[in-house]
């Protein structure tokens, strides 16, 4: 089954049980502030879950579009080293809104998976997992539907911490959350990997393919937890996750969708091996970038742009090493539209806008990634622990425009790991600075401007993963 029929199976199946097909939301979340980027089917529903809304119907479906690569959800530094991780995906997802709650939801999700009506997929390749204490999941999977005790895990909180923990889903740090039930696939002994709850769960060969969430109560900042208007229900299933499992594959980049992507990739950089982590990188990250700024987003220094734009410099620095000579990422645009343009039509609308600004990104970026990479080599050089100091990580990012995650990816490489705190030593000692000149521009002539040249504007603290991002100055 094809990528592209995956998802109208998986909007039909749901709308011949009652749901309304949604559209996919803009990756901009609108008016929530919490947010960095749209990062699940549920986010344009925050307001139907929480009461505050009402849709004119009570079950939805939806395939949305998302980017996990900053915030609560954030897995950048995945992406190109597991099978399973990218910045941008396709999530399909089923709600209810007050309508039916565990015993339906898990219902639904059996019956689509293995009825060979639907997917057809074999019984004894599913696990699921149940939160800790959630009685009524579990005894729903065992008894009802028939999943043998051996193949269903009980997850608890991590660390002690209350509903920390993988089957306890939450947004962000506020507003809807639950307990959660989750589907895995196991792609068989051939890849390394334990089941969910074990030693080696991080490993490749139980893929978490859906993800069951038993909507029930709302997060506020204080971190007090309150009772929704009605129990709901939010699931998301990996569009590419679940097109592998299909498509007899066990990454995502084998499916049919990334083979051409990577095959583009390849040919735009002369021909290089499509089999490797640069390529997989440079594949996954067009497909951000270009959804980006259809959806509005430019880049800066700050906020969603900073996003935005160091997403787009890990695929220059990647390209660079596979050689590329020239701007190469806008070329992708086109084979990328050429995919994905009949069901995202705002694509195919923005792609001279798309092509343009990516272009003018790696021109801009590629005056200093040289320098830059040339800077770090000979610092390797003559490293003598493991560990890159501070002052380079620094002046990589200060005068090079590399963000600190495109050195450590760098690092990660060679085995190598930064010195962040010397880094960020670094960057205060930068901030002091600036204070001090704008202070003494502000004494000196407080008509002067010092805008353009010296302004410092400070951290951008966007992130609420506890990493602090600075905001490049240029
Ligand atoms: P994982 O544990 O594999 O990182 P997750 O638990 O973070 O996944 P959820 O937040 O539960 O993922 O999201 C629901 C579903 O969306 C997942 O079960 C998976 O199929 C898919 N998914 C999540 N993150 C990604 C990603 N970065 N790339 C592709 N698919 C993803
Ligand atoms: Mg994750
Ligand atoms: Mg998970
Ligand atoms: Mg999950």
């Amino acid at each position: 089954m094809k990528t592209a029929e995956l998802r109208s199976a998986f909007l039909e199946y749901f709308r011949q049980n009652g749901h309304t097909i949604v559209p996919s939301s803009s990756l901009v979340p609108a008016d929530d502030p919490t947010l960095l980027f749209t990062n699940a089917g549920m986010n344009q529903f925050k307001d139907a879950f929480l009461g505050r809304e009402d849709r004119g119907y009570t079950r939805a479906v939806s395939s949305q579009r998302c980017v996990r690569a900053g915030g609560k959800h954030n897995d950048l530094e995945n992406v190109g080293y597991t099978a399973r991780h990218h910045t941008f995906f396709e999530m399909l997802g089923n709600f209810s809104f007050g309508d039916y709650f565990k015993r339906k939801a898990i219902n639904f999700a059996w019956t689509f998976l293995t009825d060979p009506q639907w997917l057809g997929l074999t019984a004894e390749k599913l696990w699921v997992t149940v939160y800790q204490t959630d009685e009524d999941a579990y005894r729903i999977w065992n008894e009802e539907i028939g999943v043998p005790a051996e193949r269903i895990v009980r997850i608890g909180d991590e660390d002690g911490v209350p509903y920390k923990s993988d089957n306890f889903w939450s947004m962000g740090d506020t507003g809807p959350c639950g307990p959660c039930s989750e589907v895995f696939y196991d792609h068989g002994p051939d890849v390394a990997g334990g089941p969910p709850g074990s030693e080696d769960e991080d490993g490749d060969r139980y893929i978490e393919i859906w993800n069951i969430v038993f909507m029930q109560f709302n997060r506020t900042a204080d971190g007090v937890m309150h009772d929704l208007p009605s129990p709901s229900v939010d699931t998301g299933m990996g569009l590419e996750r679940i097109a592998a499992v299909l498509q007899g594959v066990h990454s995502n980049y084998e499916i049919d969708l990334f083979q051409s992507l990577l095959k583009s990739v390849s040919e735009a950089l002369g021909g290089v091996d499509p089999e490797q982590a640069s390529v997989r990188v440079i594949a996954d990250h067009i497909r951000s970038c270009s959804f980006l700024i259809a959806d509005g987003v430019m880049p800066s220094n700050e906020g969603r742009g900073f996003v935005l734009r160091r997403i787009t410099r890990r695929a220059a620095r990647h390209g660079n090493k596979l050689g590329a000579t020239g701007t190469f990422f806008h070329k992708l645009v086109q084979p990328l539209e050429a995919l994905m343009g009949e069901a995202y039509p705002e694509l195919t609308k923005a792609r001279p806008q798309i092509e343009k600004i990516l272009k003018q990104e790696e021109e801009q970026f590629a005056r200093t990634l040289e320098k830059g990479l040339r800077l770090l080599e000979d610092d390797i050089a003559q490293l003598s622990g493991s560990e890159i100091p501070g002052e380079t990580v620094f002046t990589l990012y200060d005068t090079y425009g590399f963000p600190v995650d495109l050195t450590n990816d760098i690092a990660r490489e060679r085995g190598l790991t930064l010195d962040l705190e010397g880094y960020e030593k670094a960057m205060e000692a930068q901030r002091e600075r600036a204070r001090a000149a704008s202070k003494f521009g502000m004494d000196y002539n407080a008509g002067l401007s010092l805008e353009g040249e010296t302004e410092f504007t400070g951290y951008g603290n966007f992130e609420d993963d506890g990493e602090v991002r600075a905001v490049l100055v240029e």
